[in-house]
C-alpha cells in the first residue's frame, strides 16, 4: 500500500528532526495533505499508526491538515479550485492544468516531549 510507504519517509523525517533537535518522544504530528496528493485519510491514518509502532512515534496523534488544490488553466489563464486531480477548468473544459498547490504531503509542525 502506497500509505505504507509514505508513513516510512514521514517516520525518516521525524528521526532526523529528533536526532538534530534532540527530542525523544513525540505525541502529535500535523501532516499537510494536498487533496491532489492522491492519499486517502483513512489509508493513512491506519498505516501511520502500523508504521509507527515499536518507534518514538508510537502512539501519536495524527492530525491531518488538508491543503486544497489551486490549478491554472493553460488553455485560458482561469484560476481553478480543485477538490480532485483530473478536474477539467470549469470555464473551458480543458485538461490538464498547472497544479501550484495541493500535492503537497509534509511535516508541518510537531508537537514533542
Ligand atoms: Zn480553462
Amino acid at each position: 500500500m502506497h500509505e505504507i510507504s509514505l508513513c516510512q519517509s514521514i517516520l525518516k523525517i521525524i528521526e532526523q528532526q529528533a536526532a538534530q533537535q534532540n527530542f525523544s518522544c513525540v505525541k502529535t504530528v500535523f501532516l499537510e495533505v494536498g487533496r491532489l496528493a492522491g492519499v486517502e485519510p483513512d489509508a493513512l491514518r491506519f498505516g501511520f499508526d502500523a508504521v509507527m509502532k515499536g518507534s518514538m512515534v508510537e502512539g501519536a496523534r495524527l492530525e491531518i491538515i488538508d491543503v486544497s488544490g489551486l490549478a491554472v488553466c493553460l488553455r485560458c489563464n482561469n484560476r481553478v479550485d480543485m477538490k480532485q486531480r483530473f478536474d477539467a477548468c470549469p470555464a473551458c473544459g480543458d485538461i490538464p492544468l498547472l497544479i501550484e498547490k495541493g500535492e503537497e504531503l509534509r511535516v508541518k509542525e510537531l508537537e514533542v516531549e
